[in-house]
């Protein structure tokens, strides 16, 4: 007699317990299992204290919301199928027709396309506004305002608001403020703890990040998280997260866990070459303006002073130039093409530079003033040698001589 698929199904072999390695094992799940019907009533999806389906949440899941609480500061944590799916669901969960959402007018772009794109069909409305200038934010916020975004630095063209004004603004307004918190991964500032040492802690309310950037770290997983201290709005957020189905894969949690150890070093070195090559962007005739917050004359340098302290470690790997006028654009597209080491491409956080760039006029209704009239390209610096770089954008720079 051969063996019965049956035994095959229900084997009755268990592993011993008591197995401990680097990395954490991996659980993938939709179906899971209660030890009784009794039991199948009794939990309740919402409490973590145990499982009731795939998509409610795994081992693996809830020891990737638990560390990366640890590492922005929270108390609470959705995962998300990728960064802009964490901005949609803030945004879904606590707007309502007839509310207004505020947006900083040189936010990630997608979260623009998502308020025009579906936010108004549902009778919710937005405005932009100035992110170097809090009195425009304190002006917009009105009756209708639900919601506030806030980004620092901006994704592209990389100014530098002043965060804590901002929040004191929303507080003081009694409306809740999310902030796109890839660029500053959590290492950079602490989102709920923007003053340390003021009496009433500075928090925004909600931290989103983009774990597609520097937490993978690989260039290849897409995954996003919601971070909350309050649990109340936490369950506002989760409940919206549950209804919607948004859920995230095992394999990929895994290579977010096992790129978690390494995120503070990882950052750290994009940042010192990052500034090394901002720094020697600007000794170069080619260029009208070269935006990182950590330069001085960068649009709202001093406010990442403040907040981040100037020292290593307390930027991101991303800085842009502005070209001089009189390059257009299809030079400056051959100058990206001629680079070597820098890959075309979008996204960052990666082991290895990209390049894109952006034409203003199209992101930005107004050209804003601090910025430089030309071509703008963005950088996002890997972990190449930054001596190999410079070589690299020395050589493609030679396309303008
Ligand atoms: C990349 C990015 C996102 C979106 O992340 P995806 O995982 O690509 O959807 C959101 N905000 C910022 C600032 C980003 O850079």
């Amino acid at each position: 007699m051969t063996v019965s698929s049956t035994d095959l199904i229900h084997h009755a072999y268990i592993p011993p317990a008591g197995f401990a390695a680097p990395q954490p094992g991996v659980f993938k799940a939709s179906t899971v299992f209660f030890p009784s019907v009794a039991a199948m009533r009794h939990f309740e999806w919402k409490d973590k204290s145990a499982y009731t389906y795939g998509l409610h949440g795994t081992p693996t899941t809830y020891m990737l919301e638990e560390r990366l609480c640890t590492l922005e500061g929270g108390k609470q944590c959705l995962l998300v199928p990728s960064g802009l799916a964490a901005i949609a669901t803030v945004s879904l969960a606590l707007l309502r027709s007839g509310d207004e959402v505020l947006i900083p007018d040189n936010v990630y772009g997608p979260n623009k396309a998502l308020a025009e794109g579906e936010l108004m069909h549902w009778g919710i409305g937005h405005q932009f506004y100035d992110p170097l200038n809090p009195q425009d934010l304190a002006s917009k916020i009105g009756p209708k305002t639900r919601l506030v975004w806030l980004e620092a630095a901006g994704s592209v063209t990389l100014e530098f608001p002043d965060l804590i004004e901002q929040v004191r603004i929303c507080k003081a307004a009694g409306v809740l403020c999310a902030l796109d918190n890839t660029w500053g991964a959590g290492l950079a500032f602490a989102p709920f703890d923007l003053e340390p040492g003021s009496e009433v802690p500075v928090a925004v309310d909600i931290s989103v990040h983009a774990l597609t950037k520097y937490p993978n770290g690989g260039g290849d997983v897409l995954m996003g998280s919601v971070i909350t201290t309050d649990e109340s709005l936490h369950m506002r957020l989760k409940l919206c997260h549950m209804r919607m189905g948004l859920g995230v894969a095992a394999n990929d949690v895994e290579a977010v866990l096992r790129g978690l150890p390494s995120l503070k070093l990882r950052y750290a070195a994009h940042d010192e070459a990052t500034r090394a090559l901002a720094r020697w962007c600007q000794t170069r005739p080619e260029f009208a303006q070269v935006l990182h917050p950590a330069l001085p004359n960068s649009p709202g340098h001093r406010h990442w002073q403040v907040l981040c302290h100037g020292e290593p470690g307390s930027a991101a790997g991303l800085f842009s130039v502005i070209f001089r006028p009189e390059f257009n654009q299809q030079q400056v597209d051959a100058f990206c093409d001629t680079l070597k080491l820098f890959e075309i491409g979008y996204s960052w956080g990666g082991p290895i530079s990209l390049v894109v760039p952006y034409d203003i006029a199209t992101m930005r209704p107004d050209w804003p003033a601090h910025l430089a009239r030309g071509t703008l390209v963005r950088f996002s610096i890997g972990l190449e040698a930054v001596e190999d770089l410079r070589a690299d954008l020395a050589a493609a720079l030679t396309v303008f001589a």
